[in-house]
């Protein structure tokens, strides 16, 4: 992973457009703590920020020229050129710059041209969300340099735009709001249906552990689509426009429904429950409760929802028998991926990768410890 910072990102600046950046911001990945395939039901969802973040220096260009290059990708001495109201899709990381400035411009934003460098240590393409990362921190870059007045909120959804519009990805707004308002030590208890939100601090003595299981399944998106109408059908068939308008006291109901409907249903509605309780617990500093929180979750994702697959409960379960640790979960969509683990701060490192040398031995897979953060700087 790239050593990501401020002063990695003027130099980068400064070799690609021989001059001093105006501006540098940054805007972290995220991971999401519990509420898992609630967003699509209306529900609840707790991200949080990661340490790794994408870095951002831009300077005023040339008549409405935009100029970009990113140390990551396109051999990293690579300048992207198009001009600022003429945006044209790609297909190449660009989109997501040239996305950024059509929502803004559509927005009603005066723009002119720029120069920007980018420095990411958030993983691409890892479901950490270095996506929204970038589009967040180009869009603070913008925001600084031309003083455009842009709330976080209204950043966030300009950043979706970019990504659903330009880009051509039907991704919701959670993962922009994490990275336009959450922080590491600070989750982002969001309501998808209202975008209300509130910010909620880890309780102290409290960390997280974030392992990619190196597992993915190419059927995952087909059994993502599968889930989501098995949601709608469960609304339909209990009368609710979507899952999120039921809560314990219509379980009995659920129940009733065929199978697997009743667990798909049972899983969503618990599961808002869980991120409300959630949200409980880190107020009132209860780790432990937080942790039987996000045992009972994945145990929800694994039996009733069935997005998990052996490599993540087999990760998970090791998890659960480290000292120190309250709870692990499958995050992000299944079929593979991550899980997270709430553990004490202090033990952090040592749990990551005890957990990690035990799942390669006994899966054969290569785990990647994504938090904490192995290598500052590296
Ligand atoms: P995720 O958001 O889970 O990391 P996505 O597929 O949504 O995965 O987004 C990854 C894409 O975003 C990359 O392929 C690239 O096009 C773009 N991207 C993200 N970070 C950077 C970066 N630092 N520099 C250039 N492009 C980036
Ligand atoms: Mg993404």
């Amino acid at each position: 992973m790239s050593n990501a910072s401020d002063a990695a990102v003027r130099e980068h600046f400064t070799r690609m457009f021989h001059r001093d950046p105006g501006v540098v911001v940054s805007a972290p990945g995220r991971v999401n703590l519990i509420g898992e395939h609630t967003d699509y039901n209306g529900g609840y969802v707790l991200p949080m920020a990661i340490p790794q973040r994408t870095w951002v220096a831009v300077s005023h260009g040339r008549d409405h020229q935009a100029r970009a290059a990113s140390r990551n990708l396109g051999g990293g001495d690579r300048i992207r050129e198009f001009t600022v109201g003429g945006e044209v899709p790609t297909k190449s990381w660009i989109d997501y710059v040239q996305g950024v400035t059509q929502a803004l411009r559509r927005d009603h934003h005066a723009l002119r041209g720029f120069d920007l460098a980018i420095v990411s240590d958030v993983p691409l393409g890892s479901g950490l969300s270095s996506s929204a990362a970038l589009e967040v921190a180009v869009l603070r870059g913008l925001r600084d340099l031309f003083g455009l007045e842009l709330d976080d909120v209204r950043l966030a959804q300009l950043g979706q735009i970019a990504e659903n519009d330009f880009v051509g990805a039907p991704v919701g707004v959670m993962d922009q709001m994490a990275a336009s308002l959450a922080d590491d030590r600070t989750a982002l208890f969001l309501d998808t249906r209202t975008l209300r939100y509130e910010q909620v601090p880890l309780p102290p003595g409290g960390g997280l552990v974030v392992i990619n299981s190196g597992v993915a399944h190419n059927h995952a998106s087909g059994d993502y689509r599968t889930r989501r109408a098995e949601c709608e059908r469960a609304a339909a068939a209990l009368g609710v426009p979507q899952l999120r308008d039921l809560g314990s006291a219509d379980l009995p109901r659920v129940a009733a429904l065929p199978d697997p409907l009743d667990r798909r249903a049972r899983h969503v509605v618990t599961e808002d429950e869980r991120v409300l309780e959630s949200v409980a617990a880190m107020k009132a500093g209860d780790l432990r409760r937080l942790g039987e929180l996000f045992a009972a979750s994945h145990a929800s994702q694994r039996d009733d929802f069935e997005v998990s697959v052996r490599e993540i409960d087999l990760l998970v379960d090791l998890a659960h028998a480290e000292p120190g640790v309250f709870g692990a979960r499958l995050t992000g969509g299944g079929f593979g991926g991550s899980i997270v683990a709430l553990v004490e701060a202090a033990a952090s490192a040592v749990i990551g990768e005890r957990v990690a040398r035990a799942y390669q031995e006994r899966s054969g897979h290569t785990p990647t410890i994504l938090v904490p953060q192995t290598h500052p700087g590296m």
